[in-house]
């Protein structure tokens, strides 16, 4: 069976753009494939946080996670820094990462502008994710379209070790995209993002869904309702593919194009569709919650699982590096 990793910051709650890029497809794939997923807290330290939120956040990740419909009794579920040997092969691959490289990463040149000083761990912040994944030996990493650079960089890393040290020894992953692989904000301005603030929460409570939805950016040239628009151009419409039944989704486009709907009718239609495949989800996590000893097991079980199969690698790295 190939094996896929993937992971996902406790930098905030769990959004739906998170749900939709990556989290559903990892409910999708976990019987077909021998599954690691992991809260990586390492990452979330990379940008200002306060000690307790992270704490707690942490533990609210893995609720969703499991609210969401991970089940620990097929995949391994583990929070990254539970398994040192992450940190381990990351200094590792420091050593044959062209510095070069990582500068030019989106995602950094992003993060860095909105700090005053940028910590060296944010560069590096590919490198760790690169061990993240080859620990595993993984070849699918499930994700969002964001991350399609820094695992084009991942492969990077797995050839030039492998050049040096064990060719073919480390598999070279590739990204298994939804179609819904990047949603943006509902101010329509940027991808939906923990740390940016323009999330719809997975969790969250239907009016204040509502309340985000409501005034949502749509397709701009309809000023009146009366005025045709562009499906495509429209953040809603987008959202309405990931959440509503395919029929509606015809409907929208045709109501849409014609004017005969204004927005707020589009967005009622979507809300009711958000809260049919979300209110499940709330439940759950509900009946997680009021069970924090499960939590415990699972972060328990999982890091023990994972740490089996990442110590045997980084014994076989140790080795043919010289190291041991
Ligand atoms: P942060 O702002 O702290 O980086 P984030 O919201 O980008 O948080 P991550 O933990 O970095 O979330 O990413 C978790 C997973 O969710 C990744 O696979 C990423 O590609 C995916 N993802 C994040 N945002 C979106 C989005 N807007 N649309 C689709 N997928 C997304
Ligand atoms: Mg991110």
């Amino acid at each position: 069976m190939s094996r896929i990793f993937s992971g996902i910051q406790p930098s905030g709650e769990l959004h739906i753009g998170n749900y939709l890029g990556a989290v559903k497809n990892w409910v999708e794939l976990q019987r077909s494939y021998e599954s690691f997923f992991c809260v990586v807290d390492y990452h979330a330290i990379t940008v200002p946080y306060d000690p307790d939120d992270l704490r707690t956040r942490r533990r609210e990740m893995l609720v969703s996670l499991l609210a969401s419909g991970l089940d620990p009794s097929v995949a391994t579920i583990f929070v990254q820094s539970m398994v040192p040997e992450h940190t381990e092969l990351a200094w590792i691959f420091n050593t044959v990462t062209p510095l070069g490289e990582l500068e030019r990463q989106t995602q950094f040149k992003d993060k860095a502008s909105r700090q005053e000083s940028i910590p060296a761990g944010l560069l590096n912040y590919p490198v760790l994710q690169a061990a993240d994944i080859l620990l595993y030996r993984a070849d699918l990493v499930p994700v969002g379209e964001d991350q399609v650079q820094h695992l084009e960089l991942s492969r990077e890393i797995a050839r030039r070790w492998n050049a040096r040290f064990g060719e073919g020894f480390f598999a070279e992953p590739q990204a298994k995209l939804t179609p819904s692989r990047r949603i943006m904000g509902l101010d329509g301005n940027a991808k939906m993002s923990k740390s940016m603030g323009n999330t719809v929460g997975l969790l969250e409570e239907p009016a204040s869904i509502w309340a985000k939805l409501r005034p949502a950016v749509t397709d701009p040239a309809r000023v009146r309702k009366t005025d045709p628009g562009t499906p495509e151009v429209c953040n809603v419409y987008h959202l309405h593919r990931a959440f509503s039944p395919p029929d509606v989704v015809k409907h929208v486009e045709t109501q849409c194009r014609t004017a005969g709907w204004g927005c707020i009718d589009c967005k009622k239609v979507l809300f009711e569709n958000v809260n049919a495949e979300l209110t499940p989800i709330r439940a759950r996590a509900a009946e997680v919650r009021a069970r924090p000893e499960l939590v415990d097991e699972v972060a328990g079980d999982g890091a023990a699982t994972a740490q089996r199969v990442a110590g045997a690698t980084m014994r076989e790295v140790k080795e043919r590096m010289g190291l041991a």
